[in-house]
C-alpha cells in the first residue's frame, strides 16, 4: 500500500509498505478526511523527536473500518469512526494513574506519527480499538470532524490544564486551529475576559467567533506589556500557551495573577530550557502553577467532544480554509501546515 511518509529529518515523500496487520484487539481503517498538523512540521523539519526513517505521517483521520480483531466487540467492517490522534494502551499502569497519553514511557501514547504509521495511508492500524476509536455520529461531515483527532481535545485540553473557571480572565497565546479550540473551550467553560494572542486576520476572526473579547497582535509592540495595559496592571487568572517557543513561558508567568494557572498544549520544537523568570514568579512563592501535557484519547473523550458538535455548541467547520479531494495532495497539505500562508488555519484532504 501508499503512504506519505517521513524519509529522514527535514525529508518527505511517498512509499510502499506491506498492509498492516489486524491483532485480536484491533482494526484496520482506511481514511475518508485526513489532516496534518503542526506537530507533523515539528517531527519532520525541527527532528523535534529525533529521526525517524520511512515513518508513515499523520495522526487526524476519520474513516472506515475494514477489519477487526476476533476480540473486537464494539466496531465491524463498514463503520465509520473517528480516530483520536492519540491511541493509548488502556492496561497499562499510566493508564491506571490517569495518565493514559503517557502509557508505556512519556508521550508513547501518541502512536501515529510517532513511533508507529500514521493516518496518511490507503490503510492503518489502530491498536485496542473499543476503547480508542468512536463512532462518527451520522449528522456530522467528515471533514469537520476530523478536526475532533487533535485540534479540539487538545485545545480544549489546554483549558483543563488552566482550569479555567466561570468568571475567569484568560489569555489563549496562539490562535492557530489548536488555540482556536482553547478559545472555544474557555468560552464554554465560562471565561469573561478572554484575550486571544495572534495576527493572521483568519485566525482573528474566527477567535471573535469562538468567544474572544479582545484580540492582541503579539508582532505589535510586548505582549505582556498590551496584557497588562488592558488589565490595568492586574494581569489575567489563566493562561494556556498554543503558539510561540520556549520563550513564551517566562511571558506567560509575567502576565499571570498570584494563584493563577498556566496550561501548556504547545509542542516545543526546538531550545533545551525553559526558563522561568524568578521575580515574576514570586522568588519562588507566587503559586503560579505551570502544566504542560499531551491530549488524551479514548471513546468516551471522542465521544463526548462529538456531542458538542452534534448539539452545535460546536461549530469546527469554520477551522477548515482549505480543501482537497484526493489522496495525491497529502503532499500539498503538508506544505501548506509548513509554510503557515497567512489565509491558512488548517487544511484538510478528503480520500
Ligand atoms: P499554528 O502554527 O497554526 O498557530 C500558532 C499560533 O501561535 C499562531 O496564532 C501564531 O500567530 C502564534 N504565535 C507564533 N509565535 C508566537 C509568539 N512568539 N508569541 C505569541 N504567539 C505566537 O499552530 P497549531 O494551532 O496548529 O498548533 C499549536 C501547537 O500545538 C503546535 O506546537 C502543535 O505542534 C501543538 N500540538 C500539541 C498537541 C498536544 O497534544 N499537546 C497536539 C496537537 C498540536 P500568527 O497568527 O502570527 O501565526
Ligand atoms: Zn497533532
Amino acid at each position: 500500500m501508499k503512504g506519505y511518509a517521513m524519509l529522514e529529518i527535514g525529508k518527505t515523500g511517498w512509499i510502499e509498505k506491506e498492509m498492516p496487520a489486524c491483532g485480536p484487539l484491533d482494526a484496520i481503517v482506511k481514511p475518508i478526511a485526513v489532516s496534518p498538523c503542526t506537530s507533523d512540521i515539528h517531527t519532520v523539519w525541527e527532528g523535534a523527536i529525533g529521526n525517524r526513517h520511512d515513518m508513515i505521517l499523520g495522526h487526524e483521520a476519520v474513516g472506515e473500518v475494514v477489519e477487526t480483531g476476533a476480540l473486537v466487540k464494539e466496531f465491524k467492517p463498514g463503520d465509520r469512526v473517528i480516530v483520536p490522534a492519540i491511541t493509548p494502551d488502556w492496561g497499562s499502569l499510566e493508564a491506571q494513574k490517569n495518565f493514559s497519553m503517557h502509557s508505556g514511557g512519556m508521550l508513547a501514547g501518541w502512536k501515529f506519527s510517532n513511533f508507529k504509521d500514521g493516518v496518511f495511508a490507503e490503510y492503518f492500524h489502530v491498536n485496542e480499538a473499543d476503547a480508542n476509536l468512536a463512532l462518527l455520529p451520522d449528522c456530522l461531515d467528515p471533514a469537520a470532524a476530523v478536526m475532533l483527532s487533535d485540534m479540539v481535545p487538545t485545545g480544549f485540553h489546554g483549558v483543563e490544564l488552566a482550569d479555567v473557571q466561570f468568571g475567569d480572565s484568560v489569555c489563549v497565546i496562539g490562535i492557530g486551529p489548536v488555540g482556536l479550540m482553547s478559545v472555544a473551550a474557555a468560552a464554554l467553560r465560562g471565561a469573561s475576559r478572554l484575550y486571544a494572542v495572534g495576527s493572521r486576520t483568519k485566525c482573528v476572526e474566527a477567535a471573535k467567533a469562538y468567544g474572544a473579547t479582545d484580540i492582541i497582535d503579539y508582532r505589535n509592540g510586548d505582549l505582556v506589556e498590551q496584557i497588562m495595559e488592558k488589565t490595568h496592571g492586574a494581569g489575567v487568572d489563566r493562561v494556556v500557551i498554543a503558539g510561540g517557543d520556549v520563550d513564551t513561558f517566562a511571558q506567560a508567568v509575567q502576565m499571570l495573577k498570584p494563584g493563577g494557572v498556566i496550561g501548556n498544549v504547545n509542542y516545543l520544537g526546538a531550545g533545551d530550557y525553559v526558563r522561568i523568570p524568578r521575580v515574576d514568579w514570586g522568588c519562588g512563592m507566587g503559586h503560579k502553577t505551570i502544566r504542560g501535557g499531551l491530549m488524551p484519547g479514548g471513546r468516551l473523550r471522542m465521544e463526548k467532544l462529538a456531542s458538542l458538535m452534534e448539539t452545535g455548541r460546536l461549530d469546527t467547520s469554520r477551522l477548515i480554509t482549505h480543501k482537497f479531494n484526493g489522496f495525491e495532495h497529502m503532499e500539498e497539505a503538508l506544505l501548506l501546515m509548513k509554510d503557515k500562508p497567512r489565509d491558512l488555519i488548517k487544511p484538510v484532504v478528503m480520500i
